[in-house]
């Protein structure tokens, strides 16, 4: 079996040509969908992922609106900031990027955040909307993973999917999300017993660790749709470059269909990031959020 490349990058280009026209629809009708970014300190990863960003804001024809911030900054200034964007009429998406430094309660700041700017959809009443099956936005990532599962045209009715790891971020939405598109679903983390047991059971198997090539093919289940959110970094001996959680080499000749890294997930948790913001914009202009 040779598994149906999910191609993350070829989906999210062709869905991000789609949002620009949208969005120069909408700008038409007077409003261009803008989107607040809020950087604190300078952690190589975060300005990378915010460099993206802001680039893929541009070109898919809505405005970015960059806040960085030292990373000794008062908490106080960021607090004053997302206050002055939630009542910012220009403004339909605010994203505070992650890891926030020691002095952030990070609980506190995406608190302050108006759930109807909260386009990454981490405030408390947007999980707790997803939780209900009524979402709001749906966090970028497994909405990410959702699109990439429907490209396969499988049915997930009734499918196994174990999601590996548990955090607010992927694994917890991840797995609310499967839930409601009808899979029984299993997450599993790092107190799990027996992981193997539960993975190879899986007919969607979702990889959210940040191990290197920690899904090997004895833990796959042959056919299996395989989703690697992992994004690590190898060591300069090991090559370096990046790579996933799951070992494609190994488990790609086994798998009904898998994600690579890079080029899988990563490009989808961008586009549809612009994807909420361009709902949020569509929303304002609408008049069904004011
Ligand atoms: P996290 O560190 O918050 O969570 C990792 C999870 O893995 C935890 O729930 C933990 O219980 C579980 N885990 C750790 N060791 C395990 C083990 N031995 N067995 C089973 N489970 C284990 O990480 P996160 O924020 O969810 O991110 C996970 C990975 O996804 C990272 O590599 C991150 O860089 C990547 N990521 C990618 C994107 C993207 O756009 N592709 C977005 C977010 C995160």
């Amino acid at each position: 079996m040779t598994a149906q490349i999910l191609d993350g990058a070829a989906l999210s280009k062709r869905l991000r040509a789609e949002f620009k026209v949208r969005a120069d629809e909408l700008a038409l009708q007077g409003t261009r969908p803008g989107l607040a970014v809020i950087l604190v300190g300078e952690n190589p990863a975060s300005q990378v992922y915010v460099r993206n960003k802001i680039k893929a804001c541009h070109e898919a024809g809505m405005v970015s609106f960059d806040f960085p911030f030292a990373a000794d900054v008062a908490p106080k200034l960021v607090f004053d900031k997302i206050a002055e964007l939630n009542s910012d009429p220009a403004v339909h998406g605010i994203l505070v990027q992650l890891p926030l430094p020691p002095q952030f309660d990070e609980a506190e700041v995406l608190a302050a955040i108006r759930p109807e700017k909260d386009v990454d959809g981490f405030h408390a009443a947007n999980v707790g909307a997803l939780m209900q099956g009524d979402p709001r936005f749906i966090p970028c990532t497994p909405y990410g993973v959702m699109k990439l599962l429907a490209e396969t045209g499988v049915d997930l009715n009734g499918k196994e999917a174990v999601v590996i790891g548990r955090s607010n971020i992927v694994g917890k939405p991840m797995a609310m999300l499967l839930l409601h598109a009808g899979c029984t679903v299993t997450v599993c983390h790092s107190r799990t017993k027996d992981l193997n047991a539960h993975t190879r059971r899986a007919d969607i198997l979702v990889a959210a660790i940040g191990k290197p090539k920690f899904v090997t093919a004895d833990m796959v289940k042959p056919g299996a749709l395989v989703i690697d959110v992992g994004i690590n970094r190898l060591p300069a001996e090991a090559g370096g470059g990046l790579c996933g959680d799951v070992d494609f080499a190994a488990v790609a000749p086994i798998a009904g269909a898998i994600t690579p890294v890079p080029g899988g997930v990563g490009p989808m948790t961008i586009a549809m990031l612009l994807a909420n913001t361009l709902t949020s914009a569509e929303r304002f202009a609408e008049g069904t959020v004011k």
